[in-house]
């Protein structure tokens, strides 16, 4: 008896269980909050890793497979590692256009769209700007999306999701007015970035990006470039994510007196980031170090 109780018990939350797979851990982070133990997430890249070039492991092929739902960021931030991982997993409900796939792309404003799509915004831009979770005003509404999602595939777990999310945007909507003092002291600030990973972030805020080390996006910096970035002047501090090599930031820094300042991209990126409330907060620390 006692046997067959913890049977019925088992069958039931692996019931409960939606399978989520997601391209990156901030995206994670967020089906975490909202779907709490209803879910389970797989995440196929690391928070150390460059977001544009993920390695595709096999093992992510088997989790893709058994999914019921692929949660990506979208404008063209995945299309070298993901296309491949699909095929091979072949699992039809999580396709492009399925009920089980969710690009969050289509939830906020993409910046720097160029007017025809071209090599004009580099190697990895294509579409424009897909750091745009860097911007704290999209998270509530990358939320909603996911939550709607989860409704929509779960619906057993919809009271429990809208929860969750009027929890998580209520949270966020009080850390966005502690934001929103301390980042506006920083309005007016000259910036160089590696590459233009927090543009959303400097927009938003007013912190003036002087220049880009890369020419374009994901065009490693050249001799030329560096020599116009010599001529910025009233730079105070080079931006460089935690996967971008340091020698140049540093060179250039040297000679026109600015501070090179590391700065998190995503959850698990540095160790003090552990969920999308401390990447921000460590974003904000980090640059008013600097
Ligand atoms: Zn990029």
């Amino acid at each position: 008896m006692r046997f067959l109780v913890l049977l019925v018990l088992l069958v039931s939350v692996s019931l409960a269980d939606v399978r989520v797979v997601v391209t990156y851990p901030w995206i994670g982070d967020l089906v975490r909050k909202i779907g709490g133990d209803r879910v389970s997430i797989h995440v196929i890249a690391k928070g150390t890793e460059d977001p544009h070039f993920v390695v595709p492991k096999p093992s992510h092929i088997a989790k893709l497979r058994r999914a019921d739902l692929l949660i990506i960021q979208g404008a063209y931030l995945e299309v070298g590692f993901l296309p491949p991982l699909l095929r091979q997993a072949n699992n039809l409900k999580i396709q492009p256009g399925r009920e089980g796939f969710l690009d969050l792309s289509n939830y906020v404003q993409l910046i720097e769209k160029p007017e025809v799509v071209s090599r004009a915004m580099g190697d990895v831009h294509p579409e424009g700007n897909p750091h745009y979770h860097l911007d704290p005003y999209n998270i509530p509404l990358l939320a909603e999306a996911v939550k709607e999602k989860l409704c929509k595939i779960d619906p057993d777990g919809c009271p429990l999701y809208e929860k969750n999310f009027e929890e998580f945007a209520s949270r966020w909507r009080s850390k966005l007015i502690e934001w929103n003092r301390e980042f506006s002291t920083l309005k007016g600030v000259r910036v160089i970035a590696y590459h233009s990973l927090f543009n959303y972030l400097l927009k938003r805020y007013g912190i003036v990006l002087a220049g880009t080390l890369e020419p374009l996006p994901g065009i490693p910096p050249t001799r030329s470039h560096i020599e116009k970035l010599l001529r910025l002047e009233n730079v105070k501090i080079i931006l460089v994510g935690v996967y971008n090599e340091r020698r140049t930031a540093r060179f250039l820094a040297e000679r026109i007196g600015a501070k090179v300042v590391l700065l998190p991209h995503d959850v698990g990126s540095l160790p003090e980031v552990r969920d999308l409330f401390s990447l921000f907060d460590e974003i904000l620390r980090r640059l008013k170090d600097g």
